[in-house]
């Protein structure tokens, strides 16, 4: 029997008009790329995306078609974000981080119509365009006074905007049709297109906005550092419409000495970034205590792309008074996939104990499933230490990815392989325990790197840690420390390893510890641990040296499996 309620599709369209509606004068505030802070609100932020969308099809944009855009976190950003998958296309945000060859890559396989890109990146499109087969209209993401030279025959985007009226009628389609297609980082291979539907947006939306979820809000102001082009910004852009938060666009600046003051003049209640941008805001304002003048509003910071070490969630909390939420999840997740919350029976814990609680990657938000299983496919059990490669699966997951990339991706039970190890504990928190490929496998046991790092940065010295798996003839691999030490602090291996010693199994500590003044990040701020391994493929432990000398660069610690 059909049920008699109304067949009103999830269309990103009416996240919108929601906003627009009943949230009309709340602020978007933007830095840009030509420098001014930029205050617009969600009733401009509508008329300004459906002219957009107008001037799309007046350039020839379908049904289905792909929209390109190179582009930072700002207002104009924002707008295509609404304008293109309301107007039935497919929006393609493409990492500019990522290497020259797979931003041509990604741009070639995705065939957009047209490509935004960002005042800073006109050089970036020159190079490019030798070697892209792109043949559709380029617009450039400004005005005509700030329009490079050299670039007569792209378009200009506020050009195109004034060209319109604000009257139109977003279309009506299928919520299972295409909303946006974001491609994976990449680390091994070309990076793989996940294609978002509406229905998987709107639906992450609600979670995002739940209580158990990020409990965002209309009284939130959001501060949205996670990038817009990688992960549709975690959903955020679309939550905020949801719920009508204030959005604050830190534009190309993510450093400290610039996300300080949005912090502060915005008054922004939440954040949302990887740990590599909180870390260097708390670097930045433990070498400046006397700017964190007042109090800040912020309440919560949520954390994920990498582990959040239990140490940056107490510097989040003892420097800006932020609760930390840890969530786990993946461009094939949406990214939502768990999320850190406290049970009841945690209100009662210390701040300390608290913290513990938060330091694991969260737990299933409704409609994502985990599941943990052996080699043999067997589910492991949930004691929160039976570590195996984790599976999810859920109305915002993957099914497979854009022109049939790699296969067949889900198992017969429709579960997703996520290439993470990981272990689910009597109370469903799941703790990840690395990339499966960067496990490091010693003597038939695994030493989690991610345990490691994250024991090695609560050391004071330490500014960033990671940790890789490097061929040994005994255990097979050993794990190898490479450390950032903090600016003007000095500090020795062997104090390093004494640290360890205290926090993780004997059999777990470090071969050696290599100091070095800056480590490989990914396109998305994540350690780049297939690069470190390539750097230090000719590494040789000290106890495998012919004949072993101590440096102060490397100490070696006995192990001892068992
Ligand atoms: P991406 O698709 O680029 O967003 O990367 C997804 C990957 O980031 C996941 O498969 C995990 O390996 C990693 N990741 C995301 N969140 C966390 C977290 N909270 N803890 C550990 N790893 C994470």
């Amino acid at each position: 029997m059909h049920a008699l309620m109304q067949d009103r599709q999830l269309l990103i369209s009416t996240l919108i008009d929601h906003a627009a509606l009943n949230h009309g004068e709340v602020e978007i505030v933007s830095r840009t790329c030509e420098g001014p802070t930029l205050r617009t609100n969600y009733q401009t932020l509508r008329q300004r995306s459906v002219k957009m969308a107008k001037a799309l099809l007046r350039l020839g944009v379908r049904h289905g078609d792909r929209v390109g855009s190179l582009a930072w976190n700002t207002h104009r950003h924002m707008e295509l974000y609404f304008a293109v998958p309301g107007m039935g296309a497919v929006l393609n945000t493409v990492n500019p981080r990522l290497y020259q060859e797979q931003i041509e890559y990604v741009i070639n396989h995705a065939e957009a119509k047209v490509l935004f890109f960002d005042l800073t990146f006109a050089d970036l499109i020159r190079a490019l365009r030798p070697a892209l087969t792109f043949t559709g209209t380029l617009v450039v993401m400004t005005d005509r006074a700030h329009k490079p030279a050299g670039l007569d025959d792209c378009l200009c985007y506020e050009d195109l905007i004034e060209a319109e009226t604000d009257e139109f009628e977003w279309p009506l389609f299928e919520e299972t049709q295409a909303s946006s297609l974001c491609y994976t980082s990449g680390t091994t291979g070309n990076p793989k297109g996940v294609l978002y539907s509406h229905r998987s947006t709107l639906l992450h939306s609600f979670n995002t906005c739940s209580m158990d979820g990020l409990q965002l809000s209309c009284r939130d102001c959001v501060l949205l550092i996670v990038p817009l082009f990688h992960v549709n910004a975690w959903g955020l852009p679309y939550a905020s419409a949801m719920c009508g938060a204030k959005v604050v666009l830190p534009g190309p600046w993510l450093d400290g000495p610039s996300l300080l003051p949005l912090l502060q003049q915005e008054r922004c209640t939440f954040s949302i970034g990887v740990p590599t941008v909180w870390l260097g805001l708390l670097q930045f304002i433990e070498e400046h205590p006397q700017l964190l003048t007042g109090e800040l509003a912020l309440e919560r910071v949520v954390i994920g792309g990498s582990a959040a070490p239990r140490a940056l969630i107490e510097r989040l909390h003892r420097l800006l008074g932020a609760t930390s939420i840890q969530a786990w999840g993946m461009s094939e997740t949406s990214p939502m996939g768990t999320i850190g919350n406290l049970l009841p029976k945690h209100l009662a814990l210390s701040l300390d104990e608290q913290i513990d609680v938060r330091a694991k990657a969260g737990r299933p938000v409704y409609g994502v499933e985990v599941q943990v299983v052996d080699d043999l496919g067997r589910t492991l059990p949930r004691d929160g230490k039976s570590a195996g490669h984790l599976k999810v699966r859920g109305p915002w997951v993957a099914s497979g990815y854009y022109k049939g990339d790699g296969g067949q991706v889900m198992d017969a039970g429709g579960w997703l392989q996520t290439g993470d190890v990981a272990s689910i504990d009597e109370d469903g928190y799941l703790q990840i325990t690395d990339r499966s490929k960067d496990v490091i496998k010693s003597g038939g046991e695994w030493i989690s790197s991610i345990d490691l790092e994250n024991a090695a940065i609560g050391h004071p010295a330490v500014q960033e840690a990671a940790v890789i798996g490097l061929p040994h003839s005994r255990w097979q691999e050993r794990p190898l420390l490479v450390v950032v030490v903090k600016p003007g602090v000095d500090v020795q291996a062997c104090d390093l390893l004494a640290f360890l010693s205290t926090q993780v199994a004997k059999w777990w500590l470090p071969d050696d510890v290599v100091f070095v003044d800056q480590l490989p990040h990914t396109a998305t701020g994540k350690l780049q641990k297939a690069r470190l391994r390539e750097q230090f493929k000719d590494f040789v432990f000290t106890s495998e040296r012919p004949q072993a000398a101590p440096q102060r660069s490397d100490v070696n610690a006995t192990t001892n499996h068992g």
